[in-house]
């Protein structure tokens, strides 16, 4: 029998889409793909080298637990470099990719009895890895007027005596905003005041638009920095998702906490990808440059092309890769027997009708919205657009 803990995880709502989506790109049909949230750029050469050189060398066996030194030396340089953060090696652990540090702090942090505060909509991962470690997700609803940043006082109202920590995002996936310094600083004055954990999600950081910078809130003062566990990793910004490398920087005893959940779950990050991301971080960094000017690109072109569908309304992005336009004005519509009353609806319907695969809102929390990823071609984008645009156009 499976585990009272098993069996509180749904299957994402996303699977019977992507299956669908998958099954009919399999049966020949031209399926445009905006679901996926990974970039579309190869790993950049000097990262391959350097794992293929880890290899050659022999360095193929275990490493410590929670990262090699130059790894951790790296991450070091890169807070100092990025984020004005001093790190000792004993405040940072390397883990399988961000979504396992995210675990770990989960593991180390969450238990029975206690509520963390996740702003909505958010990723998929966040509910489930609060549930699968006995703890109460809060959801707490942000709004396009506020750029989907989290109210203080909305964070505030939300806060009981049970409440142990706060996620944020920023840059957001699914949202494409990104927070701003007195938001900032408000969400760091509450937390404090409540004595909350902080768990910041910076895995787009390097992905930014319109000249804005990124902003950690673990920056703003050390009383805060005390209390915030900065998660960051390497899949988005080097295009490296399938070398499973992600970090986190924050207090020593948690930092230790998760290091010994990690020993008895995972082991070290593979030595290979930890000696790819040591070139990653310290090699050059002309690659994000590159890709960034592309997905800029596309993303002004994406947001102007939704924005002149009657119906869709899509705010600017200013991170990350993705579009999440409100589609609330198309429910109630119908077209040959297709009622939208949903986010899901919608998109069953695009799927069906247009072969455009895209992500509904409802797995994020807001049925109001469809998310696109925009880490697709150009060619990609024109193509898919079009095709929304005609099925849009048949409801009625
Ligand atoms: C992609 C993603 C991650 C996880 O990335 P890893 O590949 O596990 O490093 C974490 N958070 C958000 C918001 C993401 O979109």
């Amino acid at each position: 029998m499976l585990s009272e803990r098993a069996k509180k995880i749904k299957p994402s709502p996303t699977l019977a889409m992507d299956a669908k989506a998958k099954a009919m790109k399999a049966s020949g049909i031209d399926v445009v793909n905006f679901g996926v949230g990974e970039p579309d750029f190869d790993t950049p050469d000097n990262i391959k080298e350097a794992a293929i050189k880890a290899i050659k060398d022999g360095f193929t066996k275990y490493t410590p637990v929670g990262g090699i030194e130059p790894l951790k030396d790296a991450v070091i340089g890169k807070f100092r470099k990025d984020n004005n953060l001093e790190y000792t090696r004993d405040e940072i652990i390397v883990s399988c990719g961000a979504k396992h540090s995210l675990y770990n702090i989960a593991q180390a942090l969450y238990g029975q009895g206690d509520e963390i505060i996740i702003p909505s909509p958010y990723w998929v991962s966040y509910p489930d890895q609060v549930i699968l470690n006995d703890a109460t997700p809060v959801f707490v609803k942000t709004y396009e007027k506020d750029k989907f940043m989290l109210r203080p006082d909305a964070l505030e109202s939300h806060i009981t005596k049970k409440t142990k920590a706060i996620i944020l995002n920023s840059p957001s996936n699914p949202t494409g905003l990104t927070y701003d310094k007195k938001t900032l600083e408000g969400i760091a004055e509450t937390a404090l005041k409540h004595k909350l954990y902080v768990i910041s999600d910076e895995i787009y950081e390097k992905l930014t638009y319109d000249g804005f910078t990124h902003i950690s809130i673990a920056s703003l003062n050390n009383e805060i920095k005390a209390r915030t566990l900065v998660v960051n990793g390497l899949s988005k910004a080097y295009a490296m998702t399938g070398w499973r490398l992600g970090y986190t920087a924050g207090p020593k005893d948690i930092i230790r906490a998760m290091t010994n959940i990690q020993s008895q779950s995972t082991s070290n990050p593979t030595s290979i990808a930890q000696k790819a991301a040591v070139e990653a971080l310290t090699g050059k960094q002309d690659f994000i440059g590159t890709m960034l000017s592309a997905l800029d690109q596309r993303r002004k072109f994406l947001i102007s092309e939704l924005n002149s569908i009657p119906g869709i309304s899509c705010i600017t992005p200013s991170g990350a890769f993705y579009a999440f336009p409100n589609t609330s004005k198309l429910y109630g519509k119908q077209a040959e027997g297709n009622k939208i009353s949903s986010s899901s609806d919608l998109a069953l319907y695009l799927l069906e009708k247009a072969t455009v695969a895209l992500v509904p809102g409802d797995a994020f929390g807001d049925d109001g919205y469809v998310r696109l990823s925009y880490a697709t071609s150009m060619e990609n984008l024109e193509k898919g657009v079009k095709r929304i645009k005609e099925a849009v156009s048949k409801l009625r």
